[in-house]
Parts: C-alpha cells; structure tokens; sequence
C-alpha cells in the first residue's frame, strides 16, 4: 500500500505509523519488535454479490467448515500475543457472520484493532452506529465505477445504490470509511469521476487497487490495463491528489498492489524539476520497503489456513485451529515462506536486476506466478521501462 499523499505532502494518517517505519525492515522474520503483522482474516466466503474480480469466488450460499465464534476467539487470542497491530475482517460480506459485531469488540477489547473490508449493501444506519461505538477503526467500501459499472462488476443491479447508502450511513455517524476501487480495463475511464465523487460525498479516504489475478480475477488478467494506461491512471491519481491539497481538502489517497508505483512517483517529480519532492518520496518508499506479503502482512481464510497474503490462497502455511498464528508465522519450513521472508536472491527476470529492488520488493509474486507459473518471475503488471529500472535487455 501506497500513500500517495504522504510521499507528496508528508501527512500523517492512520495507518502510515504502520507503513511508513524503521521497523519496515526489520519485520523480515515475522515480527519486528513488538509488532506483529497486519492480518486479513476473510471471516467468511458467503456474499450477498457476486464480483467478477473476486480472489475468494464467493457467493450467496452457506459455506461448510468456517471457524466458529469460539474458534476465532481464540485466533484473536492468538494474534494479541503476537502484538498484531490490525485485524481486518473481510469476506465474502464479513458483515453477513452473525458474530461479527461481537467478534470485532473481542479484537478491540484484545488490543488488536479490528477494521472492516466490505461491499458496503449491509450497512444500515444502526449497523453503521454499532460499528462506530464498537470502535471500529476504518470501514473501507468497495466501488468499482459509478453506476452501471459497478453493478455490472458486482453481478447484481442496485449493488451501486445500496453501497452509497452504506457509505452515506458511515459518514453520517462519523465512522471512518474510504472506498476502494480496483482498476482494470473497464473502469479506468471513471478515475477523475470518482475523485469528484469522494469531493461531494464528503469521502476522505480511497484506495485505488491495481489488479491481481487470482481466484475469479484470475479469468480478468486479459482485461487488465496495459503499461500505458497504468501510466496514465497514476498521472490522474498525483494529480487530483495534488488538487485536493491546493484547495485544502484533507483527503487520503492511497494505491495498493502495485509496488512500482513508488518509483513512478519519484521519477515524475524528478522530471518536473521538484527535487524536494522527489527526495521526500524517496525516503518514505525506502521506509516502507515495497510489497510485504508473508512479512508484515499475512492473510487467514474462513477455515482458519494461514496463507502470505489474501490473493495467495493456494500457498498454505498451517491451520489456526492446529497451532498459534505466531507460530506457523515464523515457521520457514515452507519454501515459500521462507523464500518471502528473504525473496531477493530469488527474483528473476526484470525484478532480479531492478535497480528499485529494495523500495519496490519484487512486487506481487501471486501476478507472476498467475502469468508465467514461476513464482519468483518478473511481476507482469510493473510498467516502468527497462530504463527507468536501470536494466538493458541482455539483463533480462
Ligand atoms: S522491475 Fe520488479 S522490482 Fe523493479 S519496479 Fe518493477 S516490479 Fe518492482
């Protein structure tokens, strides 16, 4: 994750204490001192949508075998002796579990701060209250377009109407909530619209996705955008960004995914002839490190399988219902783990010999694997040139 507006402007939001840190580094073996990672736990597969992009293929069926109250309590219990900082509860539709409310206070009362990853339909005024005096840190919403777009994405008509709603019930309770929007081909023309959104919806938080092949979304990786538009989508991003700033509007823009993006960002301000800038990006790319996954950033399914991040589910690590969440975390038995843990000398291709390795970490391994079968390839989706990485053909 990517905090455009920190790198340009240098605020502080929630969460940058987490992402912009020395400790960045030192998290390789699990757990810096006294913190743990960030943990997804998809709490349920069960969806009242059906998104064409979803990495858990959920829908509106009752799904066998997900981890009881009792059995995620115990989790929790687990994750608070690891010093977990944040426990985000995402789905399938998190808010579908009966228990979530009672789940999330268990987290908040634990020290584990819960957030809430969600289509945003369930989300009725009194839900949005329960959330906030709960102490919910963030609710993050995802939209895919405005309209049509989204429904169409969402696989049910009204989706749109009834995340605005959520969206809406959240602000008016004054619960923190963001939108998170996934680029893909079919939707990178509604940028600057939904910028405009956030502005008169009184949104201050979005993040833009880049795309990750994986589960349904595995059948989109051809209608992914190409190097150009991804281009194109960041100018937008740093530049409605940089307005929102010039006008005094505290909005937090953030992308996620996609590594390189960092490097982009520092090139661009560089080109611009703003070294300030460009030295400030540097040293907070260089902070955070690039893509974490299987080091401070992990993910846990509705069975209670530990795998290194939400779009990597068929890398699995151990079961929480069979050993403590800690454990299986610096367990680096599994080459793939350990591999994460320390994935430098494994790259290959462009990323071995990137000259943005250390900032940029090789970026999503489950998109090279997904394109190529190799888990340690190139990321397909970096759209930066062999010059701007400092490698000539013959290098890769
Ligand atoms: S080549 Fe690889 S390591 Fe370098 S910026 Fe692109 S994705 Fe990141």
């Amino acid at each position: 994750m990517i905090s455009v507006t920190k790198l340009l402007f240098a605020r502080e939001y929630f969460g940058d204490s987490l992402r912009y840190t020395k400790n960045a580094h030192a998290m390789r073996n699990g757990a810096a001192e006294g913190v743990g990672p960030v943990v997804v736990w998809n709490s349920t597969k069960t969806c009242n949508l059906r998104c064409m992009h979803c990495y858990m293929q959920s829908d509106a069926r009752k799904y066998q075998d997900e981890l009881s109250t009792e059995e995620a309590k115990r989790f929790i219990d687990d994750l608070a002796d690891f010093h977990v900082p944040v426990l985000l509860f995402s789905g399938g539709e998190p808010l579908i579990r009966p228990d979530f409310f009672e789940l999330a206070a268990y987290a908040q009362e634990k020290g584990v701060r819960p957030t809430l990853s969600t289509n945003g339909t369930l989300i009725t005024r009194d839900v949005a209250q329960k959330i906030k005096d709960i102490g919910v840190g963030y609710v993050g919403i995802s939209l895919d377009g405005l309209r049509d777009v989204n429904d169409k994405f969402r696989g049910v008509d009204g989706a749109y109407e009834k995340a605005m709603q959520g969206i809406k019930n959240c602000v008016a309770v004054g619960q923190r909530v963001g939108l998170r929007f996934t680029i893909n081909h079919h939707n990178i023309q509604e940028l600057d619209r939904i910028f405009d959104f956030i502005e008169e919806e009184g949104i201050n938080r979005v993040c833009f996705y880049h795309l990750v092949y994986s589960g349904r979304g595995e059948q989109m990786m051809d209608q992914d955008v190409t190097p150009e538009e991804s281009r194109r989508a960041m100018d937008t991003i740093i530049r409605r960004t940089k307005d929102f700033e010039e006008r005094g509007l505290k909005k937090e823009i953030l992308t996620v995914d996609n590594h390189c993006d960092g490097p982009y960002m520092y090139l661009k301000a560089l080109e611009a002839g703003d070294r300030e800038t460009a030295a400030q990006i540097k040293k907070y790319i260089s902070m955070n490190g690039g893509n974490r996954s299987g080091i401070a950033f992990g993910e846990v399914d509705p069975q209670g399988y530990v795998h290194p991040d939400q779009f990597t589910q068929h890398h699995t690590f151990g079961n929480v219902r069979e050993r403590k969440f800690g454990d299986i975390w610096q367990d680096t038995s599994n080459p793939i783990m350990a591999g994460l843990k320390d994935r430098k000398p494994l790259l290959k291709g462009r990323c071995a010999a990137c000259k943005w390795l250390e900032n940029c970490n090789g970026n999503f391994r489950t998109r090279a694997e997904a394109r190529t079968g190799d888990f340690w390839a190139s990321d397909p989706s970096c759209y930066l040139t062999d010059e701007e990485i400092g490698v000539t053909e013959e290098q890769v």
